[in-house]
């Protein structure tokens, strides 16, 4: 796990009292220049506590089972090039969700693109990469502060509330991509929707325009 992610990084369990969630206290065992390896994040409020182990984060009930290994590479290029563009990674820099539907996908986007990837798995995977974190055993609540998200993609198995709790962390220019199946939260605009996938950003809130107040008439001298 990278250790920028961490500052980013919010209890999943339901704290609706606190805007914006809890920041996962951090204490560190072992650290590898900015790599976590092992630690324990905790939430402050409700004590709850997820092991890092191996670098990747546990949010699962009981002991991490034994991580399995990701392939590294993607054979399909042109599918590569298609996330990119769904996702509108024009640019370095920024984090990227990808759920397990995508997870051959992680480390070439992280690769080609330049973005922090943050795999999100059920069960636990392997793949030492500077630029790729990994985050198993969660369920609809994804644990992301808001605004934090460029991106993020997810399979056909997401639930509303997974893609209510990935909208969450959009940034307000954030991409959200999902099938065509799987019904879009309220809180996204639809931008575009092909026999596969829709692409979604945060609706813009709402202005409010007001009739500006009537200036006072200057007053003459000797009035
Ligand atoms: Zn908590």
């Amino acid at each position: 796990m990278h250790l920028d992610l961490v500052d980013h990084l919010r209890c999943p369990h339901p704290h609706p009292d606190i805007t914006g969630g809890v920041p996962l206290v951090c204490v560190a065992g072992k650290v590898e220049g900015r790599q976590l390896h092992e630690a324990t994040l905790g939430c402050a409020v409700c004590h709850a506590r997820h092991a890092v182990t191996r670098g990747i984060g546990w949010f699962g009930v009981g002991a991490m089972p034994t991580p399995t290994a990701v392939a590294r590479t993607v054979a399909d290029q042109p599918e590569l090039v298609r996330l990119a563009a769904l996702l509108n990674l024009d640019a370095p820099g920024g984090f990227v969700l990808l759920d397990e539907a995508w997870a051959t996908f992680a480390v070439p986007v992280a690769d080609t693109f330049g973005v922090a990837v943050v795999l999100v798995a059920d069960a636990p995977s392997v793949l030492a990469h500077p630029n790729v974190s990994v985050l198993a055993g969660l369920g609809d609540a994804l644990p992301f502060a808001p605004a934090v998200l460029r991106g993020a993609a997810l399979g056909a198995s997401a639930t509303l509330a997974r893609l209510a709790s990935a909208a969450m962390g959009l940034t307000p220019n954030g991409r959200l991509v999902a099938p065509v199946q799987c019904a879009p939260p309220p809180a996204l605009s639809i931008l575009a929707r092909d026999d596969r996938h829709w692409v979604a950003e945060p609706r813009a809130e709402p202005v409010s325009l007001r009739r500006a107040p009537p200036s006072p008439l200057p007053r003459t001298p000797g009035q």
